[in-house]
């Protein structure tokens, strides 16, 4: 059993870190992780909480609204605390949300009516009038005490500096959310992930001049203190809200049953890609403020409300138009474009639909309603599609037949399947553009060139500047040009230009990774490095009978098979890739290839596995082949010295033939002899 001290460092450490996200989503708008990530570790925490009772103080720090404040506004003492909402996410999330409510006030069977709002991905706002004149804006803060922010919430159109009207309560607080539409978002967006940071970081700018600049909007949807009190419910205030001058949701409306409720939670799903502004759920609230007032609140939420949100990781949306993506090896992966919408904080605006044989197995089709799903960090997915709202004048996708170059595209035929891909391939290489900056991108990753400040984003940018066009253009920049482009700068030039240089040395492996020849990743990359050892040896296979040559020796090679040698041929087929490779070549300096470990007791000894061994892998014989000097070939031939047959399934003819050579072969045991073990 855990000691309660491990326990207890155990929730510190993981209540430091909520605190952290915290402080980074409402203090700074900027999320460091997606939402369900940093629910999950909600969930986890509170879950802590309830296993070990004595890590609960007497008001949960997990469950505290916001994050404390910075210095960054004047703080103001809420009248009435902002408090955040308890959520559901399914039917049985509501039911037990309702079967709570008559608990609470001791009813049975009681038909609630509800107001039904969307909860509109913003920034909550409290606004103070007195008689009729606003006078304080706050932000919600950690819900006891609010940011002035008056004068940035002035700036907003939406938001009445004076309302008239004679019934008006002489202190009356309105509380409504600040967000920035769809479209406006669009426009203005820098560098937030979503409508909700945006509208969170132009809100909140200690210059509320900055604030004005962008085109924020008000929804108003719920009260704090108002005095005299001249409501019954809250439909009632929120159809006076309008009268007052706000602008209300047009979609909100009061429902009386959890069948209602289920209907209305559809059906916004549906438009919910379609509305100007982001929304997370509906907020369902009960009606009668009379029983709102007996039902109160807990301490970070009130118990006559609750969210009733929508997936954080699918959502639906329309597919707008169904495109291409060219990738790196050719391979043209069919896109969704859909109606942007938000899955757990990220906006999506785009799903892959991974081959031709998926489009016509489901049947997707340009203007269909989709649900999507966005689990982790994987490339969002079309999970299904909803026929039954397909447009009358609809037609099956027609999958195209060239690729966006113009060129053709190809299923391939698999040797191993003795099946076609699934995918079609355009079949031309540096010579299509797509593909060519495609493989500008695989140059500098991590694996590869690994240079600090060329990412994926700025290869996009200097392609479409025609700054880089193939690989040795990397190593000739123009940074005149450069410095003066938006996001650069002298500085930031210099650090590119001294990053790249030290980049130019390069070990051969990494090297021959780079290049991007399909089907030769890393591993393979250093296998071939082993067999060059010099880029003058590798530079052999631009020249057609030296390649036949290198391709029979390959052959030996352990874990080079026919797949890999025919992408070699083919690659160095190409005029044009000879060309590219030569000129990038002529910017580098490519260290030999050294072994490392030339001693030991099988040095310079070829040695080849059948069958499996019961003491290790197939992997582990083969590192410890390498690290005792020797080699390990893939087929049979004279250069052989042993072939190690393990007892597991050996291959009859290999054992055969290597008989008819005269090679040694040894038993199971004997290679343990041989290593010791
Ligand atoms: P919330 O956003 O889930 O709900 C409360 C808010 O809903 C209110 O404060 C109000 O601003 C808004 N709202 C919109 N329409 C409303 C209406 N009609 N009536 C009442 N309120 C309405 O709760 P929260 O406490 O603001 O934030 C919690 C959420 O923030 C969670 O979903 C969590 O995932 C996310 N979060 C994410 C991170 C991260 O790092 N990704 C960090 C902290 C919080």
């Amino acid at each position: 059993m855990k000691k309660k001290i491990d326990i207890q460092d155990d929730y510190n450490k993981k209540l430091d870190l909520l605190k952290k996200y915290d402080h980074n989503y409402f203090n700074l708008d900027s999320p460091l992780v997606s939402d369900s990530k940093y629910d999950k570790l909600k969930r986890v925490l509170l879950s802590l909480e309830k296993r070990h009772k004595f890590l609960k103080k007497k008001i949960s720090e997990v469950e505290k609204v916001g994050a404390p404040l910075t210095k960054k506004f004047k703080k103001i003492k809420h009248l009435k605390p902002m408090l955040s909402l308890s959520n559901v996410f399914n039917l049985k999330g509501m039911q037990d949300f309702v079967s709570k409510i008559s608990n609470y006030l001791n009813v049975k069977n009681k038909q609630f009516e509800f107001s039904s709002e969307l909860k509109i991905d913003g920034i909550s706002a409290s606004l103070i009038y007195e008689n009729g004149v606003l006078t304080r804006g706050l932000s919600r803060g950690d819900g006891i005490t609010g940011e002035d922010i008056l004068a940035n919430l002035k700036t907003i159109k939406e938001i009445p500096n004076k309302i008239t009207d004679k019934n008006i309560p002489r202190i009356l607080e309105i509380r409504g959310e600040v967000y920035i539409g769809k479209k406006d978002f669009k426009i203005i967006n820098k560098n937030f992930a979503n409508p909700r940071n945006a509208a969170g970081g132009s809100l909140r700018q200690k210059d509320y001049r900055e604030t004005a600049k962008i085109p924020l909007r008000f929804f108003a949807y719920g009260f704090g203190v108002m005095e005299p009190m001249i409501f019954k419910t809250q439909s009632q205030f929120t159809q006076s809200l309008k009268k007052w001058g706000f602008i209300v949701n047009e979609n909100n409306k009061v429902l009386k049953s959890l069948e209602q409720i289920e209907l209305h939670q559809k059906d916004i799903e549906q438009i919910r890609s379609s509305l100007n502004y982001d929304i997370d759920g509906i907020v369902y609230k009960i009606n009668d403020l009379d029983l709102q007032k007996r039902l109160g609140s807990t301490s970070s939420s009130p118990r006559w409300a609750t969210a009733y949100k929508f997936s954080s990781e699918k959502a639906i949306s329309k597919i707008k138009e169904i495109t291409i993506q060219v990738g790196r090896t050719g391979a043209i992966t069919p896109v969704a474009k859909i109606e942007p919408v938000n899955v757990g904080g990220v906006i999506v605006s785009n799903a892959t639909l991974h081959n031709e044989d998926e489009i016509n197995r489901k049947d997707i089709r340009e203007g269909d309603m989709i649900t999507i799903q966005r689990a982790g960090d994987v490339i969002p997915q079309v999970v299904s599609v909803d026929k039954s709202k397909r447009p009358n004048n609809s037609k099956p996708f027609r999958f195209p037949d060239k690729c966006l170059c113009g060129g053709s595209i190809k299923k391939e035929f698999n040797p191993q399947t003795k099946k076609l891909d699934a995918v079609k391939r355009c079949l031309k290489d540096y010579d299509c553009d797509y593909i060519a900056v495609e493989k500008l991108k695989h140059v500098v990753s991590k694996e590869a060139f690994n240079i600090d400040g060329l990412g994926k984003k700025v290869i996009d940018q200097f392609w479409k500047l025609k700054l880089i066009k193939k690989p040795s253009d990397i190593f000739r920049l123009n940074y005149s040009k450069i410095e003066n482009l938006e996001g650069w700068g002298n500085l930031s030039c210099q650090n590119l230009a001294k990053a790249i240089d030290t980049a130019k040395n390069i070990n051969l492996n990494r090297f021959i990774y780079s290049i991007g020849i399909r089907h030769i990743g890393q591993e393979n990359a250093k296998i071939l490095a082993q067999y060059f050892k010099t880029k003058e040896k590798f530079k052999d296979l631009y020249n057609s009978k030296k390649r036949i040559q290198i391709l029979s020796d390959l052959k030996d090679l352990d874990g080079i098979g026919e797949t890999q040698i025919n992408s070699i041929d083919k690659f160095f087929q190409k005029k044009i890739n000879i060309e590219i490779i030569d000129s990038f070549i002529l910017e580098l300096n490519i260290l030999n290839h050294k072994d490392t470990n030339k001693t030991g007791k099988l040095s310079n000894k070829n040695i080849m596995f059948t069958g499996g061994f019961e003491k290790m892998s197939r992997s582990e014989a083969k590192t410890m082949t390498e690290n005792l000097g020797g080699k390990v070939l893939g087929s049979i031939s004279r250069k052989l010295d042993f072939l190690v047959v393990g007892e597991s399934k050996p291959t009859k003819n290999k054992i055969i033939k290597a008989k008819g050579l005269r090679i040694k072969i040894l038993t199971e045991s004997e290679w343990y002899k041989i290593l010791n073990i």
